[in-house]
Parts: structure tokens; C-alpha cells; sequence
């Protein structure tokens, strides 16, 4: 029987009895990284061999514990944290079971995209997960262009270095939306901060974020009423507040948002902040 089964994402306590049993009762145990593991191992006082599964020997590795599971071994699977197979190592050798018809059970705990959700307290009768975002500019805009006209709330991992880009980025496509960045859940250190794109890029230009984090944006409300002209030019101020972003980007945005003509708008942003800088 192959188990697959829940780590911590940050705090050692958040082990189930199960996993714990489990994990002791194994004739080995499949993990990412054998350093990492035999912190977690030792802790809990279990002794049972480590063998490394990740994903640059997970299909070279699939025979050898396929062999071994039609032998009638008992074998766990465990990433470096919270439920494997999630962004993790796992599903190729739980899929090559299935093919062969071997059992696999699930010893559930963690999760962190989950507990990211459920900490939001936003309505989550519908979401959608899509792991990392892409790295490269094009693919991360398109990316979250898909994930804007999501109907529900959608949920991502993302990196430290990265997030500001991604905040940057959400700013041009959609600066009306709320962003959650759920960070080092479960460590000393947690923290769950809830904005538009652009409160948050300020934030964390001024507090460079740390550690392990997740990036949840809300469903979009239905359409606002419309803005009159001083809101207009209000939300133009606001946008351009973001340093990065051009007075004829702000129009354009706010253009999009509100559904108008650039010229039009052009013409009000003239009036009020006396400029041709379009
Ligand atoms: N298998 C894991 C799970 O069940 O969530 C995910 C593994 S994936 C390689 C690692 C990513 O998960 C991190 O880069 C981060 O985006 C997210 N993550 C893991 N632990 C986290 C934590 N304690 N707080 C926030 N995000 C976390």
C-alpha cells in the first residue's frame, strides 16, 4: 500500500496521530529531501529508512517502488511540507498505481493553498488553483487575465522575489480587485494582508516580503455605478500614486475600468490637472 502523507507547512505540531502511525509503521518512507525530512523524523522520534523522491528521479524511481508495492511493502510518500502531490512530487508514481491497480491511501493534513482560503474569510463556494504563476512577463499577464475573469476566487503560490512584479502587474490589468497574501502561515511570523493591487505593492515595496506565500484574488463584484468626473480624476490621482505607472497608463486604466473614451477622458484629466502629458 503506497500512503501519501501530510507534513507541516511551517509548524512541527501540525502532525496528525495518523501520519505519525503511519509513517513509523512504513518499510520506507519517499521524500524530497532526506535532510530536510530527518528534522520532521526526528522530532516524532521515527526511525524508518528515507529514500529520495523528487521531480528529477520521481519517473526513474516510479519502478523500483512500484516493484516493492507489488511485494505487498508499505511505503509513504512526504514532500519538504504539507500534502504531496500538491506543487509536490507524488502524482506520477499515485497514477502509475492506479494503472496497476495498487492501492494508494491519503493520510490528510495541511495544505497551504487551503488554509490560505479559509484564512481570507472570502466566499468560497467557488475557486480555482493554479500553483506558481509564470516567470516570464507575457505568460504572467495571460495568466492573470484568465484568472480575472474567473467567476470565484482564485488561489496561487508565489515567491518572495516575484510577488511585487505580480502586485505591479495586477495594478495595470485590474486595480479595483482585492488581493489577499497569506505569508508564513502557520510560523511565527504569519501574517494575512487584504488590499487592492496597489496598497499592497506599497506595502511591500516598503516592507520587502519574506518567506512562503500565497496570493489569493477575490471574485469581482458586478459592474460599479458610474463615476462622475471629480471621482474620475480622483481615481487617476490614486493610480498615479503608483510611481511606476504614466499619467496617459492611469487614463488608459481608468478608461477600461469605467468604459470610456481615452480622448474623453483625456479632455477631463486636462481640465482638472492642467496637463497635456498624455
Ligand atoms: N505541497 C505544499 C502544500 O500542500 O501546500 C506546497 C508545496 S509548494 C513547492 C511550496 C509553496 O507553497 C511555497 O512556495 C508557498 O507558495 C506555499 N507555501 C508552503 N508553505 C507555506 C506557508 N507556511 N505559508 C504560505 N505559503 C506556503
Amino acid at each position: 500500500m503506497l500512503y501519501l502523507v501530510a507534513t507541516p507547512i511551517g509548524n512541527l505540531a501540525d502532525i496528525t496521530l495518523r501520519a505519525i502511525d503511519t509513517l513509523k509503521r512504513c518499510d520506507y518512507i519517499l521524500c524530497e529531501d532526506t535532510r530536510h525530512s530527518h528534522f520532521l523524523l526526528n522530532h516524532y522520534g521515527i526511525r524508518t529508512p528515507l529514500k529520495s523522491l523528487h521531480k528529477f528521479n520521481e519517473a526513474m524511481r516510479k519502478e523500483s517502488v512500484l516493484n516493492d508495492l507489488k511485494k505487498g511493502l508499505h511505503i509513504a510518500l512526504i514532500s519538504d511540507a504539507g500534502m504531496p502531490a500538491i506543487c509536490d512530487p507524488g502524482s506520477r508514481i499515485v497514477s502509475a498505481c492506479r494503472d496497476k491497480e495498487l492501492e494508494v491511501t491519503i493520510i490528510p493534513g495541511p495544505c497551504a493553498f487551503i488554509s490560505a482560503l479559509a484564512l481570507s474569510g472570502w466566499e468560497i463556494d467557488r475557486f480555482q488553483f493554479v500553483g506558481f504563476l509564470p516567470k516570464s512577463q507575457g505568460k504572467l499577464e495571460k495568466q492573470l487575465k484568465a484568472l480575472l475573469s474567473y467567476d470565484g476566487t482564485s488561489i496561487a503560490y508565489e515567491t518572495p522575489k516575484r510577488l511585487l512584479k505580480t502586485l505591479s502587474a495586477l495594478v495595470s490589468l485590474q486595480p479595483n480587485i482585492q488581493v489577499a497574501i497569506a505569508r508564513e502561515l502557520t510560523k511565527i511570523h504569519e501574517e494575512l494582508k487584504v488590499g487592492t493591487p496597489e496598497q499592497l505593492f506599497t506595502y511591500y515595496s516598503n516592507y520587502p516580503p519574506r518567506g512562503e506565500i500565497v496570493l489569493l484574488l477575490e471574485r469581482r463584484d458586478e459592474a460599479p455605478a458610474p463615476m462622475n468626473e471629480q471621482e474620475l480624476i480622483e481615481r487617476i490621482k490614486k493610480i498615479l500614486r503608483n510611481k511606476e505607472i504614466s499619467l496617459s497608463q492611469a487614463i488608459r486604466l481608468v478608461a477600461q475600468e469605467n468604459g470610456l473614451s481615452r480622448k474623453k477622458l483625456y479632455e477631463i484629466a486636462h481640465l482638472a490637472l492642467g496637463t497635456n502629458d498624455c
